[in-house]
């Protein structure tokens, strides 16, 4: 299936060109982006003009920032063309509704990718807690914004989630893997004087379950989610690529497909096969739930 990519910057040029080519569903048939391209393949600036000359081409890939992401994939939509939505899935959980609407009206669908739920060992990590009851959690996402963030201001705008872009990848496994709902009880947000978004966060979750978001750890970057249940103890580390049981490492299931953006290319060729959307937005919702009821504290300015 030919598919173009929209925004080609840090994320498509990381992960999503490399899955494409080495994929045996997928041609990369053309970009769209203002300054980006990709060697060999055909480059449009405007979407419209290309959703307008290449019919051929029935999947849209975005991967620009949240915020102006709905224009885009709205623009798709009525052009009769299925969309992939890079995490997080908008800027608002209305928008991303209205975009499961139109995606229905039109018998097309739209995918709200979470890629950090194709790590290799949260599908182990769910299928251990299914029969188990969670008493309490330690969610620790630490890292460097500016290594994977260099520059990028858009993050810190209104719209652009701040920690909450790294730290829905943490909610976005957990989502997938708790045998049991979760809701959001409380949150503070540390937002720089400079800036609109937080740098940090800490929030209390049901199940005694709390969260540890922070942008402005340098040196060993930290990615883990502890849970402690009725029968031992589940850790989750390197954002879900390692699992340990009760002190004990356990090893990665033999997958024919390896990585998370591989993954994440078979399920959207799935989905277009099948007509079907998929848009979970149980992680967009406590992050939206973190900006409704987030004590806020101001700290020291942020620059790149
Ligand atoms: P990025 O490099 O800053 O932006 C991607 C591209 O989007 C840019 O090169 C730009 O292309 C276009 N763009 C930027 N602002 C725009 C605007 N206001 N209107 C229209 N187009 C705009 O961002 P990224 O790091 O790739 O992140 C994009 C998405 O991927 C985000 O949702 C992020 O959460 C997700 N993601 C990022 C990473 C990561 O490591 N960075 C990892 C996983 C997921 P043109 O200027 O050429 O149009």
């Amino acid at each position: 299936m030919k598919i173009a990519l929209v925004g080609i910057g840090k994320i498509a040029l990381d992960q999503h060109v490399p899955a494409l080519r080495a994929s045996p569903d997928w041609e990369l048939a053309a970009t769209v982006s203002r300054h980006g391209s990709v060697d060999g393949v055909e480059a449009w600036r405007d979407l419209d003009a290309m959703l307008a000359a290449r019919s051929d081409i029935r999947v849209i890939s975005l991967c620009v920032p949240p915020a102006p992401r709905f224009d885009l994939a709205a623009k798709a939509l009525q052009a009769g063309r299925y969309v992939m939505l890079e995490k997080p899935p908008g800027a608002t959980l209305s928008e991303c509704a209205t975009l499961q609407a139109m995606a229905q009206n039109a018998r097309l669908g739209v995918f709200a990718t979470w890629h950090s739920r194709e790590a290799a060992m949260v599908a182990p990590a769910k299928a251990w807690l299914t029969d188990k009851i969670v008493r309490s959690g330690r969610i620790t996402w630490r890292e460097d914004v500016r290594k994977w963030h260099p520059g990028q201001d858009w993050v810190f705008d209104a719209g652009g989630m701040g920690v909450f872009d790294p730290g829905i990848n943490a909610l976005s496994i957990l989502t997938e893997i708790l045998p049991c709902t979760v809701h959001l009880r409380a949150a503070t947000l540390e937002v720089p004087q400079n800036r609109q978004m937080p740098i940090a966060a800490q929030l209390d979750f049901s199940n005694n379950i709390s969260a540890d978001f922070d942008w402005r750890q340098t040196g060993p970057q930290t990615w883990s989610i502890a849970l402690e249940t009725d029968q031992g103890t589940l850790e989750l580390h390197d954002g879900g690529a390692r699992m340990v049981v009760d002190g004990t490492p356990q090893n990665a299931p033999t997958d024919a497909l390896s990585g998370e953006y591989p993954r994440l290319y078979q399920r959207m060729a799935q989905l277009v096969r099948a007509g079907a959307s998929d848009m979970d937005m149980r992680p967009l919702t406590l992050v939206a739930d973190a900006f409704m009821t987030g004590a806020r504290v101001s700290v020291d300015p942020f620059h790149f």
